[in-house]
């Protein structure tokens, strides 16, 4: 059985299916806990250098 928390890669929260996501197609694609994250992440990628 799927687990309905993921924890955000960005903010390092932990968040919970919502109603807007109740397909569980778009849950399992569902990484971020909101658009913002989302955004950060990909502007993240992008300016920061790569680790190690
Ligand atoms: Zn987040």
């Amino acid at each position: 059985m799927l687990t309905d928390s993921k924890l955000c890669p960005v903010c390092q929260r932990p968040f919970e299916n919502r109603k807007k996501w109740q397909s569980r197609n778009q849950w399992a694609s569902i990484v971020y806990c909101s658009k913002r994250c989302r955004t950060q992440a990909r502007s993240r990628t992008k300016s920061l250098p790569p680790e190690a």
